[in-house]
């Protein structure tokens, strides 16, 4: 692509932003090629004009020059996601929220926080610390993720089972439409902490990954910090015990704050980059997390270490600090065991976020690494079996293309087995462009509803083009 200085865009663009806040350089706007997925590894997506606006107006006077001239408008946050969301699928226009990333207010006495899109999830949650709360939605990506990047997705993490997913906790938001016009949800004035007032349009932006519009500002509802925390370990000799132990916790009436599984592939792989943390070997290895105050905790943990014994399993739960992460080591480095798996290869991002009804989350697996046997892939399993969520590594040689076939194959089977067991695609990471392709499979003729809404607030398709429709 040739260089685009002074071109018509990059003129007018230096007109709404500081000119230092408008990138054309060649190599810089190969960033923004792509994000964390393995599709965008692939293949090269480059924007025409990458722009980093601050400020609400700016925001507003970019979409309406693009929306008067037709130019497709992809938002960013921090391009930690794993489905090519961020990426400019129709190029035009990427604009990076990154650097407006500041918490505009922590309103204690009201239980909320005012914060702009490009604020790093870990640093809010250090900065709300000091009132004694926090912002409950934890992906494993925390010290990435823009808190407007888990909004356009819907992000969680291990302990949505408990606290739930980023939309539980949005109480408003600002956005920017595709027209340029802006508009305040969840009520113009409103600090409340409850609101039914009008249609839920909130809801409707949460999760829609940049394809309705721009986020500017967020209002988000704050947590009290639990004040102690217990960590459960119990290991199964069979794999079909773990899902039945989950639900035994639940009957007992406890609800962990998170539940974490790792399979027989994935023990074996932590074992092998790092021995000494000697996981027992068998075929799953349940990780509980309880918090809330002290003597709730001790309680749950001594309820779970009972039911896990009646399984029978091998358990053992600390409230110890140190002894608590020596217990959760294993799963703290199952990403990166995957990673170093064989010396040729690597986890790459493709088929990773399956969720599956609890009760066959077992029979998923023993599938999914039949699947992996069929394909000659390594498939390393885990996850926040709490609520189905299996997160499958795929481990190959990206440079050899007889791999890089195969996994696409595999990929396949294991979206159309999570649908065919009653479950989604995506259980956090979204859709974007590596599963817009069974939308349809997933939502039948609702999808044609989806392209409906999008139609009404985006008549020209410019926001975020090649996406979930
Ligand atoms: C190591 C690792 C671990 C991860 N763990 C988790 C996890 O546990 N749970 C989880 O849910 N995800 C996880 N992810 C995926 C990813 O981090 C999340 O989806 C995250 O919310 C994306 O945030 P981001 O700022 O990087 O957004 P980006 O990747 O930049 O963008 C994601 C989507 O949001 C849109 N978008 C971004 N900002 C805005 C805005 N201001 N307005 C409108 N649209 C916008 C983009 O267009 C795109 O569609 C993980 C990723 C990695 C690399």
């Amino acid at each position: 692509m040739p260089q685009i200085k002074d071109h018509y865009l990059a003129r007018a663009m230096k007109k709404i932003l500081d000119p230092s806040r408008v990138i054309e350089d060649d190599l810089e706007r190969t960033i923004y090629s792509c994000d964390s997925s393995f599709l965008s590894a692939q293949s090269r997506y480059l924007p025409d004009i990458v722009l980093l606006p601050r400020s609400t107006r700016e925001v507003s006077e970019i979409m309406i020059f693009a929306f008067e001239n037709s130019i497709p408008v992809t938002p960013r946050g921090a391009g930690s996601g794993e489905t090519c969301g961020c990426v400019p699928a129709k190029g035009g226009i990427v604009m990076d929220l990154s650097t407006w990333n500041t918490v505009e207010e922590v309103d204690a006495q009201n239980m909320q926080a005012m914060v702009r899109p490009g604020v790093v999830h870990s640093r809010l949650n250090e900065h709300l610390g000091r009132f004694g709360l926090f912002f409950p939605p934890d992906p494993g990506s925390t010290r990435m993720c823009t808190i407007g990047g888990m909004v356009a997705n819907n992000s969680s993490g291990m302990r949505a089972v408990k606290y739930g997913t980023t939309e539980q906790y949005i109480l408003g938001l600002e956005v920017v439409l595709p027209s340029g016009e802006i508009i305040i949800t969840g009520g113009k004035n409103c600090r409340s902490l409850k609101n039914v007032s009008g249609i839920n349009l909130t809801k409707l932006f949460v999760g829609s990954e940049g394809t309705l519009g721009v986020i500017t500002q967020i209002r988000l509802r704050v947590w009290p910090r639990p004040r102690a925390r217990g960590i459960a370990m119990a290991s199964f000799d069979k794999l079909e015990q773990a899902p039945v132990a989950v639900l035994d916790v639940y009957k007992a009436g406890i609800l962990p704050s998170g539940i974490e599984i790792l399979d027989q592939s994935a023990i074996r792989a932590i074992n092998l980059y790092r021995p000494e943390i000697n996981l027992p070997s068998c075929e799953a290895i349940l990780l509980f997390e309880v918090d809330g105050n002290p003597a709730s905790v001790h309680w749950e943990g001594e309820q779970i270490a009972e039911i896990m014994r009646k399984q029978p399993a091998r358990v053992e739960w600390s409230t110890d600090p140190q002894r608590m992460a020596a217990l959760w080591q294993g799963r703290s480095v199952v990403a990166a065991a995957a990673a170093r798996l064989r010396p040729d290869g690597t986890r790459v991002f493709a088929g990773e976020d399956i969720c599956i009804p609890l009760n066959k989350v077992a029979e998923s697996l023993r599938i999914i690494k039949s699947l992996g046997e069929e394909y000659q892939i390594q498939v390393v399993a885990y996850g926040h079996i709490g609520d189905g969520n299996i997160h499958t590594a795929l481990v190959i040689n990206p440079d050899n293309p007889d791999e890089v076939d195969r996994l696409g194959k595999l990929v396949d089977k294991i979206h159309r087995l999570a649908i065919d067991l009653g479950g989604t695609t995506t259980g956090e990471h979204g859709v974007g462009m590596v599963r817009s392709a069974y939308s349809l499979l997933e939502h039948g003729n609702t999808l044609e509803q989806m392209r409906i809404v999008k139609t009404a607030l985006d008549p020209k398709g410019i926001m975020n083009p090649g996406k979930i429709y």
